[in-house]
């Protein structure tokens, strides 16, 4: 891995137009984004991602050992985007057999009169596959930094448990 010590390697997976690169953009304002490797992957072509390192845009060949944690993120006025995270959660864990960190964001839920995918289901899947579960703005900023220090923190507690 090209990873730089100290760094943190996090990649999001989740439909288009769930909110990744907004929640990336929001990350890069974030005081805790020094810690960050972010990339941003599709399940299916995940092997080659394309990462930023020290401001430079490189190829780096991703597998799960140089992963530290997933964020699978989908919006909750999008039930198709929810059904994918499900099936990309379950492929992660008994597929790939990944025991990292998973984090599944629920994005967009400033779009409170469109919701469609429900806090209480969307939280009983990330209890069965033992991930942590956020609920998101992108748009409103709302629960970014909350986000970043859950990843931060769970990464942590993986690598030193108590
Ligand atoms: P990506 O394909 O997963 O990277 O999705 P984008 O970040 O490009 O976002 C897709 C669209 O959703 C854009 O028009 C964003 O402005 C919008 N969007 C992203 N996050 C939010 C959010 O939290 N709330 C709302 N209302 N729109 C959002």
């Amino acid at each position: 891995s090209t990873t730089a010590p100290g760094y943190y390697r996090v990649v999001m997976l989740g439909s288009e137009g769930v909110g990744k690169s907004a929640l990336a953009t929001q990350f890069m304002t974030s005081e805790y984004i020094g810690a960050f490797d972010i990339c941003s992957g599709d399940l299916d072509d995940e092997m080659i991602v394309s990462v930023q390192l020290d401001g430079e845009e490189s190829t780096d060949i991703l597998d799960n050992l140089n992963v530290d944690a997933y964020v699978v993120v989908h919006s909750i006025n999008d039930r198709d985007t929810y059904e994918s995270s499900v099936d990309t959660i379950h492929r992660l864990r008994n597929d790939i057999g990944s025991d990292r960190v998973i984090i599944m964001v629920a994005n967009k839920v400033d779009l409170v009169r469109k919701r469609v995918v429900t806090s209480e289901e969307a939280k009983k899947v990330a209890e069965r596959y033992d991930c942590k579960f956020t609920e998101t703005s992108a748009a409103l900023n709302h629960r970014i930094d909350e986000l970043l220090v859950g990843i931060i923190r769970q990464i942590r507690l993986k690598l030193n448990p108590v």
